[in-house]
């Protein structure tokens, strides 16, 4: 099945680099018309340039496809509600939205300034919230709109000296959870993709012959099946170097502790059932562990 984005129009965050551009080149390739947003500062988002995002444009429109570039900084809500508006302008419609804009301040925990901390939580957390929140009454009133969200194996699992990058990586599938439910009457799905690729921001992280393997084009192929029509809803695609993986929260199912009995020594005591994995579930709102907790209560009632 070829997967086309003809007649689509993708706001691809941060699309001047790395993963950003890869998918804002391939959504172009195949059909989509492209609003490749980029601050264009450094890797610690310092900084700021028009070079790489119109380099961008420049290559779909030498492909024959359309782009423009658009420089808001995603952090700031009246900047990507001017992008916001300059697409419509222009093309009456917004259909995908990649918030892929990131930056890294990465130090242990006890050297982290609260200033690098509430940067990265800006940027990744409110730049994806503000971009949302510009293109969500768009999408509602289309009845149609596709969302990715970019979340890291550093936020699901934790990594030295990116407290700050991890939970911003988390927050944003707190988001992607309640706007998959909130979205659905008006078919916008929301997926989010945990990549791992050989950009500037892994760069001197990784040996140079494994940041090559990693190539950005690899993950793209993931992100694509995210946010066209036949995409899913609320996955979390895991990409890199060619494998790929989906990542889910299970809960276990627990156990019931009586009144009289609810006290920390028997639940230290009950940490074997309570952790027990063999009927563990992925729960797809708040809602069903309170309910699954009522039902234990009501089972243990009807038991005396
Ligand atoms: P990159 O540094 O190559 O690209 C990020 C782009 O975002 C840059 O072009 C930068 O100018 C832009 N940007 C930064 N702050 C911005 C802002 N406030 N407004 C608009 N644009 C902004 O990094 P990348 O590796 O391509 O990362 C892309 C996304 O993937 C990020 O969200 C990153 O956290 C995530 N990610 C990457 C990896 C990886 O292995 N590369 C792993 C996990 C998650």
């Amino acid at each position: 099945m070829t997967i086309s984005f003809e007649g689509r129009v993708a706001i691809v965050t941060g699309a001047g680099n790395g993963l950003g551009r890869s998918h804002a080149l391939e959504l172009a390739r195949r059909g989509a018309k492209v609003v490749v947003n980029d601050l264009g500062g450094a890797r610690d988002g310092s900084g700021a340039s028009s070079a790489a995002s119109q380099e961008v444009v420049k290559l779909i429109e030498d492909m024959g496809g359309e782009a423009i570039s658009h420089g808001a900084n995603v952090a700031n809500f009246d900047e990507v509600q001017d992008m916001v508006q300059q697409t419509m302008d222009k093309w009456g419609r917004i259909d995908i939205l990649i918030n892929n804009a990131g930056i890294l301040r990465d130090k242990s925990f006890s050297k982290m300034s609260l200033d690098d901390f509430k940067l990265v939580m800006d940027v990744h957390v409110m730049g994806t919230v503000n971009c949302t929140k510009a293109v969500w009454e768009i999408m509602k009133a289309q009845n149609y709109g596709r969302i990715v969200m970019t979340t890291s194996s550093s936020g699901m699992y934790g990594n030295f000296g990116q407290s700050n990058y991890g939970a911003a990586k988390m927050a944003v599938l707190g988001l992607m959870n309640t706007l998959v439910l909130e979205g659905a009457k008006n078919n916008i799905l929301v997926n989010a993709l945990a990549p791992t690729a050989g950009t500037r921001m892994t760069e001197d992280l990784m040996p140079e012959e494994i940041v090559k393997a990693f190539a950005p084009e690899a993950v793209t192929a993931g992100l694509l099946t995210l946010c066209d029509e036949h995409a899913p809803n609320r996955f979390i695609l895991c990409a890199g170097a060619g494998g790929y993986s989906s990542a889910t929260i299970f809960e276990t199912d627990g156990c019931f502790i009586p009144q009289g009995s609810q006290n920390p020594e028997t639940v230290r005591e009950l940490w074997p059932q309570i952790t027990n994995t063999d009927n563990q579930r992925a729960l797809t709102s708040g809602a069903q562990q309170g309910e699954k907790f009522v039902l234990k209560a009501m089972a243990y009632r009807k038991s005396l």
